[in-house]
This record gives C-alpha cells, structure tokens and sequence, in this order.
C-alpha cells in the first residue's frame, strides 16, 4: 500500500478543522473528512432568495474571528437586529421590552411572578460572579491568545450543578427555565452553575451582543474554504486510527472501502471528543480521562422553507424561546435579511430546534412523525404559516453540543494539551460556539507552524 505524506494531516471538516486547514494553507496540509460534505454542524441549503438552517446560524461582529474569517473570504456579513428575547407561552407572544418586565407579561400565577422575580435576581447575581473571572464568561474566550485554550471561570459555581444556583423555583418558572437552557442541550441539574450563570445570565446582561450572519449563511464560508483548499480536502473517508510514531504521525481512513494511509510530521484531530477518543491511540490516562468527562447533548431541528408574499407577523423577530412544547426555540433565520424600508423578498425559512431530553424521546420518532408535531406547534405560535410551509427538513444532531458539566474547569488542561505530534482543536475545547471553536485551530495551526518553522 502507498503512503502518502505531508507536513500536516487535518481530521474532521467542520469549522475547527477547516479553519486549521485554512490557516496552514501556504504548507503542505491535508484535511480528511468522514462525509461527502464539509462543514459539521454548521449546515445550510440555499433556495432561491433563502436558506434552511439546522444547524449554527449566527456569528459574532467583524471583529470577532468568524467575523474576521468571513471578511478575509470575501463574505458579506448581516447584522441580525430583530427581537431576540420573545417568548411565547399558553397562546401568548411577549416581545419587545426590557427582560426584566417579563415577570409581568409572561402568563403566570401570582406565585409564578414572584418566583420569576427572585430567580432573575439569584441569576443575576451568579452572573456577576462568574464575570469577575473573565468581562463576558463566554464571548471572553473569543479573544484568548496563547499557546493553548484556557477558559476562565468561578470555581464555586464550576463545582455546582446550575439547578442549585437557581435554587427552588415555581413549577411555572421552572418551565421557563427548562427550555432556556434546554437551548444548550442540557438540563440544569446536568451543567455547572458557572455555564448556566454566564449563559442565561447573559440575557439579563445590559451588553448586547453583535450578532451577525453571512449573506447565504455560514455555509457559504465553510465551502468557501473547502472550494479554495481544492484537493487538498478529502471527503468520504472517515478516520479509523491517529498513531503517533517516530516521524510524526500516520492516519489510516477507509475511502470507498479501500484503507488510505497518510504520513505526517503534525496532525490537528479536529472531531468531537468522543470520536478523538476513539481515533487516536496511545493517549496518556489523564487526557483519556477528560475526554471521557465531555458531556454532549442531543438536537432535534426542522427547518421549514415558506413561501408567503408578502411581510409576516414575524418579520422582526429573530428568536423565540416556547415554553412547554415540542421545541424549545423557534428562529425567524431568514429575519438578518428584512430591513426597514427594503422590499420585502418573497418567502421566508424558519427553524425549530429541541434539546435535551425533548430531543432525547423526539429522536426515536420517524421524519414524518417529528415533521407534523413541530409543525402542529408552529400552526399555534404563528397561525399565518399555516398552508405556506412548501419544504420541511428533518435534521438530528445526536452530538449537538458540548456543555459544561460541573468540574469543567479542572479538566481544560488536559483537554487543550498536544499529545506528542498530535494537537487538538473543536468546540468541545472551549467554549462551543464557532468564534471560540476557530480560535482553538488559530491556536493549534499556531503551535504546529511554529514547530515546522523551528526544524
Ligand atoms: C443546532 C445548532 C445550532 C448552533 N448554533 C450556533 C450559532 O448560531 N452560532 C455559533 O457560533 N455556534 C452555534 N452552534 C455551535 C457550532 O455549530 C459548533 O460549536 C461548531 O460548528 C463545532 O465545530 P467543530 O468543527 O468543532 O465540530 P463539527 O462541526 O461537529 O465538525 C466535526 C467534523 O468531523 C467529522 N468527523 C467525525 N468523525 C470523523 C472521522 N472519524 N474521520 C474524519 N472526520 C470525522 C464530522 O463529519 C464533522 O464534519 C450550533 C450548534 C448546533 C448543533
């Protein structure tokens, strides 16, 4: 059998492999992918003026790393304005408005209202705390810059479920809560107080955030890439085994049933940890041990094309959060695109998604059975999509998103650290989000030109 050798071997194409690739370009890089497509989680499909998304749909401003990445490819970037704090309950729209007056707008008993009132207050406080380790606990990590990812956090609220730093709440409030944080695949007993403080904490946060999407969606830069890196990216050939050896490293993967052996001095494993657990041999017990310890939640999300003609109720609304339903979120995607005083475009595309255990019992259903329940749902909350849905997309996400369970923290060594020739990038590294997750691979693409600069 040939072996076919290089300077650098890249597993996976999703957005951390990608960007890894994109920033070795100029040396002689591979980048091996088990799908006929590149981009993992961040997936698109274009129809006309539209696009479906089921999986990452914004990024953060021009000067975040995704932001920067699009610019650089050439990509137009659009602000996402609309409504992003909605929430619909018991046939109810509340929007518009501060977060804070949401206790008394959302539908609640009297009990309900004050246990709205003291959760807000105990989260805002868990927020303050967590963001004394870092400005913004999550978008803080966009701008890390040594040699490995570190994540800063607060070591009570890491070592503590988030349902304890919420503390008891009112069935209702409870509700509200689940599908918040249901949003990151998880339950609040599952994650750490330090994730659920600077991830819903946030909402109540005054700083808003930059949020931006590319014209198209992210699709388009993650085949931007794929298109300008040519035949250096090989799809269909999922990775069997990483070895470290005496000169590098050798990759072995399966493409149309035949073993492909490739020689490198580096590699970049750029899979979800589960898989980079399986894949490269050899790891040092503590290494193993923190891969084990990520914790992925499951996905569940529909994407639906429409074909209206005019403007819906929804146009300036960007994010939904539906208490007690088959979904979580219900996201207006197509919302970036609707500016005042433009011509409204024809037709539209929305997307549902479920997480944790909603997506969970959903997951064992068929296409057909998940597509009339969220549609069921979708027909309560906007009446007026009714008859226009002309494509729905069924999309399962089985290792959605890496939450932080508690202890999180004291495990990001051993997870960021190289094995030997090997390096690591992903969301499961950081934070999982796309800017972070880029960052990882500037990192680790850093690190490994260094290394080839030096012999
Ligand atoms: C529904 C959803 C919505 C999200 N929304 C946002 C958002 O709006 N904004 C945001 O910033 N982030 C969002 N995220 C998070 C973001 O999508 C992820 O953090 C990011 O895309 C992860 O990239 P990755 O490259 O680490 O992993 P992945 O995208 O999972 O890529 C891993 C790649 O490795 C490949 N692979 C697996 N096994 C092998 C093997 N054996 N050999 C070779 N290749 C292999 C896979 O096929 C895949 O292409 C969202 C995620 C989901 C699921």
């Amino acid at each position: 059998m040939t072996v076919e050798r290089h300077d650098v071997v890249i597993v996976g194409g999703g957005i951390a492999g990608l960007v890894a690739a994109w920033a070795l370009r100029d040396r002689d890089v591979v980048l091996i992918e088990a799908k006929d497509r590149v981009g993992g989680r961040i997936f698109n499909k274009r129809r006309d003026h539209n696009w479906m998304i089921t999986g990452a749909h914004f990024i953060g401003g021009p000067d975040s790393p995704m932001g920067q990445l699009a610019a650089e490819l050439g990509l137009e970037t659009i602000r996402a304005e609309g409504e992003m704090a909605t929430v619909w309950k018991d046939g109810r729209l509340v929007r518009g408005g501060r977060f804070e007056t949401y206790p008394f707008r959302i539908p609640l008993s009297l009990a309900g209202r004050l246990s709205l009132i003291r959760t807000g207050i105990r989260l805002r406080l868990a927020n303050m705390r967590a963001r004394r380790y870092s400005d913004d606990p999550i978008r803080g990590l966009d701008g890390f810059d040594g040699p490995a990812v570190t994540v800063a956090g607060h070591p009570g609220l890491d070592a503590e479920t988030f349902d304890k730093t919420l503390g008891r709440m009112h069935p209702e409030v409870e509700a509200i809560m689940r599908t918040i944080v249901n949003r990151v695949t998880a339950e609040s007993h599952e994650m750490s107080g330090h994730f659920g403080a600077a991830l819903v904490g946030n909402l109540w946060a005054k700083k808003t955030m930059d949020r931006r999407t590319i014209l198209g969606g992210l699709t388009e830069l993650t085949e931007a890439i794929a298109q300008r890196l040519g035949n250096r990216v090989m799809r269909d050939a999922p990775v069997e085994a990483v070895v470290a050896d005496k000169d590098g490293v050798t990759v072995r993967a399966i493409q149309g049933g035949k073993e492909v052996m490739i020689a490198a001095r580096y590699a970049i494993v750029a899979t979800p940890a589960p898989i980079t657990r399986r894949i490269v041999a050899g790891l040092p017990g503590d290494k193993a041990a923190a891969l084990d310890a990520v914790r992925y939640g499951p996905y569940l999300n529909m994407a639906m094309l429409t074909n209206e003609v005019g403007p819906m109720s929804y146009d300036d609304i960007y994010m939904v959060g539906v208490i007690d339903r088959s979904f979580c979120m219900l996201y207006n995607t197509m919302n970036p695109v609707r500016r005042k005083g433009a011509p409204r475009t024809p037709g539209g595309a929305l997307v549902v998604h479920s997480g944790a255990h909603q997506a969970a019992a959903l997951l064992k259903r068929t296409d057909d059975e998940i597509r009339d329940i969220f549609l069921k749902d979708v027909y309560e909350i906007f009446p007026e999509t009714r008859g226009i849905v002309t494509e729905t997309w069924v999309q399962r996400w089985e290792l959605g998103y890496p939450y932080w369970p508690p202890g999180r923290l004291g495990f990001q060594e051993a997870l960021a650290r190289p094995f030997g020739p090997i390096h690591f990038s992903g969301d499961y590294v950081g934070y999982a989000s796309t800017g972070p997750t880029s960052q990882s691979s500037f990192l680790a693409a850093r690190e490994v030109r260094k290394k080839l600069e030096a012999a």
